[in-house]
């Protein structure tokens, strides 16, 4: 028996994917910057992924630049907006609970003589939006907080962070790895001036990504040497990734009411009968106002490393509150930042579901739960 519950991490691409890709690459084997008729036809399917990801979140094709995923999408997002703006001051605003793409490149310029502010965030794991606004300083280049996080499932206030940053004219990036395609993002009416998003949470490939950055948006080239993204990240395009994220994309929104729908509903059922069949669990963020795909959970004095080696051992993957390193679940900085983590309280379980998941699985998880506790 296997039971797959670690959808945040990563998905299952869809069969219909991996068929028509593989067929492509077979076929059409040619680089898409070469001018004959097979590199062109794999050019043309570049276009059209980039026009679908483009109609997704309402920008235009040229405000779309594929990557080789979010931690790439981030990495050039911070920096390079930073090293473009750095005339008009040095001040970026962040949040605690982000992913280590972004924490990590904040840390990196630090040491490159820039000022980051780390919002906290409440028990939800939510920024306040009053410490937003007093956080703002004439230096403050660009503010970065992400749509959804990803251990929790909290989802931030987007729509008012974008206002507050339009308000003092600065600009909004947000790391929407894991909202992307689940939510309605209109970068636009939110006033979104940088989204990062990848493919392989979507169920598409690994290997692909994209950075939306608006075109009034300063930001430095990613990467030198080629023509490709409009000049701004060279290198021979991952064809095969990039074509299957327009066809992940494409599907999702096409089913976007059928999929969220069931994806929320397995959430729900699984947080009640987690509720109602184990003592002292704790939902960790709010249980409603969370991804359709998210419960995050702990056990009142049960070390969730413990529960999630016995559940991989059953076939049943899932993860822990943060990044698992050979696994030895490392405290959350997350867990921590909504003052979550103490003795009592060690660690989170992460199940995350998707459109393949079953409500019959969930019962069995929630047994072999019971019992191994
Ligand atoms: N940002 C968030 C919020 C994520 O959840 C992840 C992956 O888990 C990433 C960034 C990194 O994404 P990728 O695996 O595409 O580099």
């Amino acid at each position: 028996m296997e039971i797959y519950l670690d959808n945040a991490a990563t998905t299952k691409p869809h069969d219909f994917i991996v068929n028509k890709i593989s067929q492509f690459t077979m076929l059409n084997y040619a680089n898409s910057s070469s001018t004959h008729r097979m590199g062109m036809k794999s050019n043309f399917e570049i276009i059209k992924s980039r026009e679908i990801i483009a109609n997704s979140i309402n920008s235009s094709n040229d405000e779309i630049y594929f990557t080789s995923g979010a931690t790439e999408s981030d990495n050039w997002a911070i920096k390079g907006i930073a090293n473009a703006n750095s005339d008009k001051g040095k001040h970026i605003i962040t949040s605690k609970i982000e992913h280590n793409a972004i924490l990590d490149t904040c840390k990196y310029l630090e040491k490159n003589g820039y000022d980051i502010t780390y919002l906290n965030v409440d028990s939800n794991g939510v920024i306040k939006l009053e410490e937003l606004e007093s956080a703002i300083r004439k230096d403050t280049i660009l503010i970065s907080i992400m749509f959804a996080n990803n251990e929790v499932g909290s989802i931030q206030p987007i729509k008012e962070i974008g206002e507050i940053a339009r308000k003092h004219d600065i600009i909004f990036h947000t790391d929407a790895t894991q909202g992307y395609c689940k939510y309605d993002i209109n970068v636009k009416s939110l006033n979104i001036n940088a989204l990062s998003a990848s493919s392989h949470k979507i169920h598409g490939l690994k290997g692909a990504g994209f950075l939306y950055v608006d075109k009034n948006t300063k930001i430095d080239k990613f990467m030198h040497g080629g023509h490709q993204e409009y000049n701004m990240r060279g290198g021979t395009h991952n064809t095969a990734s990039i074509i299957a994220m327009g066809y992940a994309v494409d599907y999702y929104l096409k089913n976007s009411d059928k999929i969220r729908t069931k994806e929320a509903s397995l959430r729900d059922y699984l947080i009640d009968r987690l509720k109602s069949s184990i003592a002292n669990i704790r939902i960790n963020a709010s249980e409603k106002k969370r991804l359709n795909n998210n419960v995050s959970f702990t056990i009142k004095n049960i070390d969730s490393t413990k529960i999630l080696i016995a559940l991989d051992m059953r076939g049943i993957y899932a993860s822990g509150g943060s990044a698992c390193n050979s696994g030895i679940v490392k405290n959350s900085h997350v867990l921590q930042a909504m003052n979550l983590d103490n003795d009592e309280y060690n660690g989170a379980i992460r199940m995350s579901v998707s459109i393949h998941n079953t409500f019959e699985e969930l019962d069995k998880v929630v047994d072999i739960i019971k019992s191994i506790v």
